[in-house]
């Protein structure tokens, strides 16, 4: 069973859970047309479900192939790239500055999911390139962005991330790589990078690094840190590529999953530098870097719910298909195991949390467009700090379900998911790494906790909480049988969350607040979720959009999810002193 873009879902969600309705009609995206968005995003699945889907597994398969230092890529992979850049995707929310679209990041985040449910190893590369061109656009000299940006935006040339070594993954700021001022501006790069995603690859004529590295004066630590941009090859004076500069590719990783994409160790300065040229200033290389990662942040995210909502679609056609035993209340014969409450539950259970994710990821990204394009200093600033505290959680959350998600569909396949020919099992494995790389979600969670809920003295999580118990009370006074308990529940889960918070900020930072940093942001994770479901639920009863399934799935997630939110205050508040090495000795 292959992948159906869900435009319909997706639409909805956009519109009326995470506020990009709203948004829309308030004028924050000027004059651009709900039939332009609807149009995109129609496209846009389109291409997914017929062209990207299909190589998903042939990806999977035959993996990147490293010869003599070149990276080959599936069959089909190079011209379906080639198509999908042609086709203007790849510049959506680009500046039209440097030949983008300029559409919002909120309609570029749903397609973003499209490309990742379609295939996550193809869809990784895309996603790096648009960071790339996002830190290139907001801190590049003038020179740099007339070089690349055009060639970057149409997707001629591919952008990759260089950030970890062997001795600095999680901590950052142990990085090795030296860069040294050549005199004439530009500067040369010796050492080596490890895990680098497209590092190599053979989609393009040209691949622009983006590097961090060290120079020889720089202080310690994440402080001394800049950025280059290193390109494979040297622009020419006509700007085409020139000559071979001193950076390659010297292996590819064996991994568990996303096969199609290649991990590659990348060496710099074998004979005597790599041309890089700086971004930003010298030793502020970090800041740059955020604006590329936490836009890659948000995108991974997005690929946690891209896996769910393809394992969901796959489990459920199976779960219709496949006939075990008898269901209470069948007459004769076997049922098909959707008709036993265990398997439903696991079904429901897949398309909650994807949902619920694809909510929180959406929000964000219209908290980032409002950061950018709303009026006054104030809205930008407010906006700002909503996008930052949502994105360590949309990474983590969505990533982690990723990967409950696509082990659920696993088990409901039995025996057959975990055979490979069924693709379940691929899912799961290509799912995995979402919640490693991009900062590891317990790096997210420490983000959240020591740096984000502080942001304005505790008010932007405060608002943010305020926001959630009115959609629980708006439930409640609805009034509408169909949703059970959902208010109730809601309630609970928001109370939990808001005890938690002010536990949270309450105390020095210590082992106890950093100990509970997993748990509280699950918590914070499902209270939103169940919150904007519910907002997605009251919705379509308003407009009459599928009303009983959307009702049905916000009251699932409700009385069958967000009762955990009880335990995980427990665990953030009264676990912290069982989180000892005592028992590890
Ligand atoms: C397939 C793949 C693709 C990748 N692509 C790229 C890429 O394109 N560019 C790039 O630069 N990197 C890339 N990476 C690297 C990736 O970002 C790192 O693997 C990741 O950040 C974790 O670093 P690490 O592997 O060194 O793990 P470590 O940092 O050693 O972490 C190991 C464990 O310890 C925990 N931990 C570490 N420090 C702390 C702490 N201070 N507090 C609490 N817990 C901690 C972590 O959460 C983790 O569970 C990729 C990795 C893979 C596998």
């Amino acid at each position: 069973m292959t992948y159906r873009a869900p435009v319909t879902d997706i639409t909805f969600a956009l519109k009326h859970a995470a506020g990009f309705g709203p948004a829309l009609a308030e004028g924050l995206y000027r004059d651009l047309d709900e039939d332009v968005v609807d149009a995109v995003l129609a496209e846009a699945g389109r291409f997914a479900t017929e062209i990207i889907a299909p190589l998903n597994v042939v990806g999977d398969r035959q993996g990147a192939r490293f010869k003599d230092g070149t990276v080959t890529t599936p069959d089909g992979w190079k011209q379906t790239y080639r198509d999908w850049a042609a086709a203007g995707w790849n510049g959506l929310s680009a500046p039209t500055q440097w030949g983008g679209q300029g559409l919002p990041q909120a309609v570029n985040s749903a397609c973003i999911e499209m490309w990742n449910s379609a295939s996550m190893a193809f869809g990784i590369g895309l996603i790096l390139t648009m960071g790339a061109v996002e830190a290139l656009a907001a801190h590049g000299s003038d020179r740099l962005k007339k070089a690349y940006l055009p060639k970057l935006v149409s997707g001629e040339w591919t952008g990759t991330m260089q950030l970890t070594e062997p001795q600095a993954g999680s901590d950052v700021g142990a990085l090795r790589t030296k860069a040294e001022r050549a005199g004439d501006g530009s500067y040369r790069l010796t050492g080596q990078k490890i895990f680098i995603t497209y590092g190599e690859h053979d989609l393009t004529d040209n691949i622009i690094h983006f590097v961090l590295a060290r120079l020889p004066d720089a202080p310690a630590g994440t402080r001394g840190m800049s950025l280059f941009l290193v390109p494979k090859f040297l622009p020419a004076t006509d700007g085409s590529p020139g000559p071979r500069n001193d950076v390659r590719a010297h292996s590819i990783e064996h991994k568990m999953g996303i096969h199609g994409s290649p991990t590659c160790t990348m060496v710099f300065g074998d004979q005597g530098g790599a041309t890089g040229y700086l971004i930003g200033e010298e030793n502020r290389g970090m800041a740059c870097m955020f604006t590329m990662m936490n836009q890659a942040r948000l995108a991974v995210a997005l690929q946690g719910v891209a896996i769910a909502e393809r394992s969901t679609q796959q489990a459920l056609a199976y779960a219709r298909d496949r006939k075990q035993g008898r269901a209470s209340g069948a007459r004769e014969g076997s049922s098909s195991i959707i008709a036993h409450p265990d398997v439903r539950r696991m079904l429901l259970t897949m398309r909650a949390h994807t949902r619920a994710a694809r909510t929180i990821c959406y929000a964000t990204a219209v908290a980032i467009d409002r950061a950018h394009l709303s009026a006054d200093e104030g809205s930008r600033q407010a906006a700002q700090e909503r996008a930052s505290l949502l994105t360590p959680v949309a990474k983590a959350f969505a990533t982690d379900i990723g990967i409950e998600v696509s082990s659920l569909g696993v088990q409901v396949h039995g025996g057959m998911g975990y055979i490979e020919e069924t693709g379940a099992a691929q899912h799961y494995r290509d799912a995995r790494i979402a919640a490693i790389y991009e900062g590891t979600n317990g790096i997210q969670a420490i983000d959240l906790v020591t740096r984000k809920l502080p942001f304005a003295e505790g008010a932007t999580v405060r608002n943010h909480i305020a926001d959630l118990r009115r959609t629980a009370e708006t439930v409640r006074a609805a009034n509408n049988p169909a949703f059970g308990a959902t208010g109730a529940r809601l309630g609970e889960a928001i109370d939990s969350l808001e005890r938690t918070t002010a536990w949270l900020l309450g105390r020095p930072l210590d082992d106890a607040s950093l100990a509970g940093a997993t748990p509280y942001l699950r918590l914070f994770a499902t209270a939103t979720g169940g919150a904007l479901l519910a907002e997605e639920a009251l919705a379509a009863a308003r407009v009459g959009s599928d009303s009983e399934a959307r009702i049905a799935i916000a009251r699932f997630f409700a009385e069958h999810l967000a009762p955990n939110s009880s335990g995980l205050e427990r665990e953030v508040i009264e676990g912290a002193e069982s989180v000892s090495d005592v028992a590890l000795a």
